[in-house]
């Protein structure tokens, strides 16, 4: 058997004529090993490894080929948690060759305008009344068609692009504002909530690019509401609380995304500046499944109206989920009950109706 350094931290190992079965019991073997503390100065060391296994050879892959589908193998384990290992499957590849391609295609995707926004009204659940719209993206992809975000919105974030993605959606999104303004009839001060990524929030430009978009928009800041997930709050590294100080100074107003589904310390959140919590749409497609959803949904209407912020629920579908939300005192919320993600010509002829109450 060889083993080879392939450079940095990563090693190759080649058993000969070992099948699959071989090679991962070798593998828990020498994760085993390796996992036993060392002492080094003084100081108690364990290694791990993610570990990717390809079998084959004389079936027309060359040494590169194996070499790479061991490395795709390796990436998944890694990907999967800490001292891993995952067997190599064809699939893997073509999610790998899929991101890569994204990847290599989203700059120019940029440049050329192929991201649009799409709008998802938010409402009064009492009086169906529209208060706003949350902004989602899309990659209007030339070849592959409407990409969803949880397509690309991880790769954006690996590769740094979502700085000046993000930096886009905010502009965009803003903008919208004024045209919604004009159009609509009775001078209602509409809402638009905009999803933060961490690495955008985490970038030390973050608050300084909103306070150029409010500058250049002449928005009313209150009107733009940043949602953030509450894992991008866990620690304060990077003086996160400092910067939802700054934001919530320039007038905007923030949110807390599909909360309930991190793991919020709530004497933290007490002292964070946000002004609603989005109930995750997991509760509320649990509330009318058994007792234990409802009571679940209901605590955490209760953590909002404890705190003095606003809920909103997400993802509502059905006329039975508005009622129990209703019930529970939910206030706001969205789904496709009331209107799926709208292209901006569909929510600026909704602006035009007599009435902003949403009928399904
Ligand atoms: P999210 O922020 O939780 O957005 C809600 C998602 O639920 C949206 O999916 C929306 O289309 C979908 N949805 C709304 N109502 C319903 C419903 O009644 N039933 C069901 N089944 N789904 C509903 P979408 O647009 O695919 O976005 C997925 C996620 O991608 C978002 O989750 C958000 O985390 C991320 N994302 C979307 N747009 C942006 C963006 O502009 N920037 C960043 N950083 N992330 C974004
Ligand atoms: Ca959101
Ligand atoms: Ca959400």
């Amino acid at each position: 058997d060889t083993v080879a350094r392939l450079g940095g931290d990563e090693f190759a190992v080649l058993l000969e004529n070992a099948n699959e079965e071989v090679a991962e019991a070798w593998t828990r073997r020498f994760q085993e090993t390796l996992g036993v503390p060392v002492m080094l100065d003084s100081h108690e060391v364990a290694a791990s490894a993610s570990i990717g296994i390809v079998t084959g050879g004389g079936d027309g892959r060359t040494g590169a080929d194996l070499l790479s589908h061991a490395d795709v193998a390796m990436y998944r384990a890694k990907a999967t948690g800490r001292a891993g290992y995952q067997v190599f499957r064809p699939e893997m590849h073509e999610a790998i060759v899929r991101r890569v391609s994204l990847q290599a295609e989203m700059r120019q995707a940029i440049d050329e305008g192929q991201f649009v926004l799409h709008y998802q009204p938010i409402v009064d659940i009492r009086s169906r009344e529209l208060t706003g719209f949350e902004a989602l993206v899309r990659w209007n992809h030339p070849t592959r068609g409407m990409v969803p975000p949880l397509e690309f919105i991880s790769i954006a974030e690996e590769s740094g692009l979502i700085i000046p993605l993000g930096r886009w959606i905010l502009e965009e999104a803003v903008a919208q504002l004024a045209v919604w303004d004009d159009l609509c009839f009775d001078g209602r001060p509409l809402t638009v909530s905009i999803n933060v990524s961490g690495r955008q929030f985490a970038s030390p430009a973050f608050v300084r690019s909103v306070a150029e978009t409010l500058h250049r928009s002449h928005a009313e800041p209150e009107r733009v509401i940043l949602e953030l997930t509450e894992t991008m709050l866990l620690d304060d590294k990077d003086g996160m609380v400092g910067k939802l100080h700054l934001l919530r100074g320039l007038g905007v107003r923030l949110a807390i995304d599909d909360f309930g589904t991190g793991f919020s310390s709530l004497a933290y959140l007490r002292n964070f500046p946000v002004s609603s919590l989005k109930i995750d749409k997991s509760f509320v497609d649990d509330m009318l499944s058994g007792r234990r959803g409802a009571e679940l949904a209901r605590a955490v209407v209760e953590i909002g109206r404890v705190l003095e912020l606003s809920t909103v629920a997400e993802g509502i579908e059905t006329e039975d989920q508005a009622t129990a939300l209703e019930a529970i005192g939910c206030r706001f919320g969205q789904g496709y009950l009331y209107s799926k993600p709208l292209p901006a010509a569909a929510v600026e002829e909704l602006l035009l109706r007599p009435t902003l109450a949403l009928t399904s």
